[in-house]
Formats: C-alpha cells, structure tokens, sequence
C-alpha cells in the first residue's frame, strides 16, 4: 500500500510538475500568437480591410472637413453596414505596409448608395412620394435612373421638377430624388410662401436654384457630394410676384437679409444640411440644402 502511494503521489507531483512547466510555456507563447497570427489574416480577410480601417478614424473628424471645403461631403454617415469591418481596425495597427496606399487610395470615400439600380418595379415609397408631389400641385417628370460607377452618383428614381407648387415655379428645371423634390415643395410653401408675405407682402413667384444633381467627383476628395444623389439642391435667388429679386450673397440689403436669415435658419431641420454665405467660399452665393442621411438624425447647419 505504501508503495503504491508513494508511487501515486510521484505520479501527481510529475504530472503537477508537468502542467507547470506547460503553463509558463503557453504563457510565454501567448503574447506572441495573437499580434502574429490571427491579426495579419483579419486584415487580409476582407476585400474591403481598406475601407475598414479608413471608415473608423473617418466619422470624427468629419465636422472639421465640413467647413473646410464642401461640408457637403459629410456624407459618411451612411456607411454603417462597413462598421462591422471595425474588428480589422486593430489588426491594421501591426501591418503598416498596407496602411499606407490604403489612404492614398482613398481620396473618395465608398458610398453604399453609388450601388444603388432600380428596380424593374418602382418601389411603393417612390410612388407614394410622387402622389404626394401631385396633392401639392407640383408639376415633374420622371427621368431615366442616373448612373455612374466610375464616379460613384447614382438616382435610381430621377424626377425633374418644373415648379415646387401650384403658383410657386423653379428654374431652371432641377433633377434629383423625390424625397428631396418634396422636402424642397413642402419648404417653399410651409416657409418660403409665408416669409415672402409677412416681409414684403407679395407672393413668391419661383427660386432660382443653382445645381441640383450634379456628377461630379469633389474637388477635395473625401466624400461625395450629396448632389451626386439627386439630395441636395443650391437655391441662389427668390422671384417675387412683384418682380423682385431677392439673391443669396454675402451682404444683401437689409429687408432681403433679414428674410434670407429666416429661410436660412427654418431650413435646418427639414433639411440635414444647410450652408451658405460665410460658411465657406464655395456657398458665398447660395444656400445649399440637402438630406443628408446622419447618425441620430443630426443636422450640420453653419
Ligand atoms: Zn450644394
């Protein structure tokens, strides 16, 4: 009996001896693996590590683009189905070799809505906005879907709005989408229509718009522009009944500019996006209005 415990108990203190021994060498392997082999295949995994660890550091720093040059292109926001790629970002860190032509690369952030076609069926949402168009008195036509891969605009469902209302023209004729035709109809006559009358006691007559979709790639680089989906529109100048003209500008007399300072800021909120003059050179001459989609449904007004 004393044998066999003697022996059992070398046995234990073996096999104790041995599960250290194991221990301290996977602890010593342990900080060695995770930086090396799992990491380096994350990264390579997915076609789009690119735009993955790009996408992360991009959403903070964009207020700081905004008035830099377009502010139009804050656009990223709607890129939340590449969040999940945010596990590559980590990885990133130990493969600076790739990081380097990745933001190079990079100069115009993917926008999941340049992947956008339409569909042999127009969408019922698509068709209940242009129902709601009509009940407005707003006259439009249907275009064909805009499309550039190259660039990365896309309408699917392109309207071309002749007036924003019954008595209330637009010129010259603006193409973009109908969500963004009937945010700018129910502007012009929920606040446009009334400042109009209550400060020069006249009707408005039409808006002078300056672009509405444009293909273009920005200047800068960085995002795209909310006019390459038809979501924006620049207004530049009011038409009233009486023959006025009211232009958007950097020192406008002061009836106008008190009227401009309404418009302006009764625009954010309907609108996502609202810039004009002073909010940098490119919009000393028009409000630029867009629905920008935003986290939290924010706006970014300037
Ligand atoms: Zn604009």
């Amino acid at each position: 009996m004393a044998a066999l415990t003697f022996t059992r108990l070398c046995g234990l203190a073996l096999s104790m001896a041995a599960v250290t021994l194991l221990a301290g060498s996977a602890l010593a392997k342990a900080p060695e693996l995770p930086d090396t082999v799992p990491v380096p295949q994350l990264n390579r995994s997915g076609p789009g590590s690119e735009a993955a660890p790009a996408d992360v550091p991009v959403p903070e720093p964009r207020p700081v683009d905004l008035p830099a040059d377009q502010s139009e292109p804050p656009a990223t926001p709607p890129t939340p189905a590449e969040k999940p790629a945010q596990a590559a970002p980590p990885a990133g860190a130990p493969t600076p070799p790739e990081k380097a032509p990745a933001a190079a690369e990079r100069k115009i952030l993917p926008d999941p809505r340049s992947a956008t076609l339409p569909e042999a069926k127009m969408p019922e949402e698509e068709l209940a906005c242009r129902r709601r168009l009509k009940s407005m008195g707003v006259d439009f036509e249907e275009h064909k879907a805009e499309h550039d891969p190259a660039i990365g605009c896309s309408i699917p469902y392109p309207i071309a709005l002749k007036t924003l209302g019954k008595s209330v023209a637009i010129g010259p004729e603006a193409e973009m989408n109908c969500a963004m035709a009937e945010a700018a109809a129910r502007f012009a006559a929920d606040v446009i229509e009334p400042a109009v009358k209550a400060k020069f006691g006249t009707q408005l007559k039409s808006v002078g718009q300056a672009s509405a979709f444009v293909c273009r790639p920005r200047h800068a680089g960085g995002k795209l522009s909310e006019h390459a989906f038809g979501n924006a529109l620049d207004i530049a100048s009011f038409t009233l009944a009486d023959g006025r003209k009211i232009e958007v500008g950097p020192a406008p007399p002061d009836p106008d500019a008190q009227f401009l300072d309404m418009v302006r800021k009764a625009a954010c909120g309907p609108f996502k996006t609202v810039l004009g003059p002073g909010s940098d050179a490119d919009h000393s001459l028009h409000f630029h209005l867009d629905l920008e989609p935003r986290r939290h449904g924010g706006t970014f007004c300037q």
